[in-house]
């Protein structure tokens, strides 16, 4: 009998090393060339018009066919590559498009599924430029946003319910600074029963791709800032949108070609080769900031640690086992003594550096309420917990141990 075994598939890790790109197109490199040309020669006046048909729509192309490229705006070889290369890392994931930020990622979203006099729903509080797209460009649009608690799931599940002309549900969880949590399954499921089919879309810069799997949650879009973890050395601006649904992708890729606003081809190449090492970096990353967390919890000039191992609220808790395979890099405590006590720990630091961003190899401190959240309303501030006394910590990989004395001298230090 004729007994085929099923093909072997490869696990993530190994697929990122192996798949998407072909060293006999970079004349036998073991690693990609990079392809600068913003134009490319067509190998036929026919291959030019059937790119242009399947670039603007008119056709689809057949399986396997090899559509000559255009110009770079559009696409180029470093960007199909990356978006190849990055599929894997995201269960659930088929197609990619990549962004020269993650801002331009977000925006993209809103730009192509969003018109004038249409709705969208999204957490807050939420990444300083998301907020300022969203009051500052998007509600001068005509394109109205409906906010709702990080972590308050029935509230969440009643807004979306409620809301008419609804286009999309942006959720960013663990919601930046505190790392309060919302239920991705709980928003997929209630966006499913309503009538306009709205998208879902995560930022998952937080936790993704290693902790924190929203395609299988449902969610629609997976987005990120490469900036931070995926490219991990605070040394390029990025960013990702992953989909399981191809179309999706392909209509993102679209808008992309207009706003002009693709990944360019040094930046696609460095960022390429972080991706097999993301893993690896936040699982070191992750351990460091947990032993730090726990430390630091019981530090008399400490009063609150924010860290999902220390969660005390069930529904958070609940959320947190449901959705997280690890507790991840940043954390947040507040001090006793308030801003000035938290300024004086950032000028004692002496490793950790005082900085916005987040998920690189070394560790970084701000203080958010003068700097990343900023622009809130002092009541929407203090209403997300960003007091004047928190300090917001994105742990590198360096060895813990000197991490948590250089915190501790910090400490020890303040109001010398
Ligand atoms: C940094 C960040 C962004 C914006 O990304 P850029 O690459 O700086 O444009 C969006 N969301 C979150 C959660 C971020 O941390």
């Amino acid at each position: 009998m004729d007994s085929k075994k099923p093909p072997y598939v490869v696990r993530p890790t190994t697929a990122v090393l192996t798949r998407g790109f072909d060293p006999s197109l970079s004349v036998g490199s073991a690693r990609p060339a990079v392809f600068r040309s913003s134009t490319y020669v067509f190998s036929s006046p026919e291959s030019a018009e059937r790119s242009f048909a399947i670039a603007l729509g008119r056709a689809q192309p057949r399986p396997d066919e090899n559509v000559d490229l255009i110009y770079a705006r559009i696409s180029h070889p470093n960007a199909e590559i990356l978006e190849d290369q990055i599929v894997p890392l995201e269960p659930g994931a088929r197609d990619a498009a990549v962004f020269n930020s993650g801002m331009a990622a977000i925006s993209t979203i809103f730009f192509t599924v969003c018109r004038p006099g249409n709705t969208f729903v999204y957490t807050t509080p939420l990444y300083g430029g998301t907020y300022h797209l969203i009051h500052q460009i998007l509600e001068p649009f005509g394109i109205h946003g409906i906010p709702v608690r990080a972590g308050d799931t029935g509230m969440m599940r009643k807004t979306i319910a409620s809301a008419r002309n609804l286009r999309v549900v942006f959720i960013e969880t663990p919601a930046n600074p505190i790392l309060t949590m919302t239920d991705i399954a709980a928003a997929t499921a209630e966006a499913k029963q309503h009538p306009d089919s709205p998208l879902v879309a995560v930022d998952n810069t937080f936790l993704g791709p290693t902790f924190q799997h929203p395609l299988e949650c449902d969610a629609d879009l997976a987005v990120y800032s490469a900036t931070k973890f995926l490219s991990g050395f605070s040394d390029l601006i990025g960013g990702v949108i992953l989909a399981r649904d191809p179309s999706l992708i392909a209509e993102l890729h679209g808008t992309r070609a207009i706003l002009g606003n693709i990944l360019q081809a040094d930046e696609c190449w460095l960022l390429d080769g972080r991706l097999p090492t993301v893993t690896l970096r936040m699982n070191r990353q992750s351990k460091n900031a947990q032993r730090i967390a726990e430390d630091l919890a019981r530090h008399e000039k400490i009063s609150k640690v924010h860290y999902p191992t220390l969660f005390e609220d069930p529904e958070q808790v609940r959320i947190r086992d449901a959705q997280c395979r690890f507790p991840g890099a940043i954390l947040s405590f507040e001090l006793k003594g308030g801003k000035r006590a938290a300024f004086d720990f950032l000028r004692n630091l002496q490793i950790a550096r005082c900085a916005v961003s987040l998920g690189g190899v070394e560790t970084l401190v701000c203080h958010p309420a003068t700097t990343t959240h900023s622009e809130m309303s002092e009541e929407d501030r203090l209403n997300s917990g960003v007091t004047d006394s928190l300090v917001r910590v994105s742990v590198g990989i360096e060895d813990w141990r000197d991490l948590l004395h250089d915190f501790r001298q910090a400490l020890d230090a303040i109001g010398e």
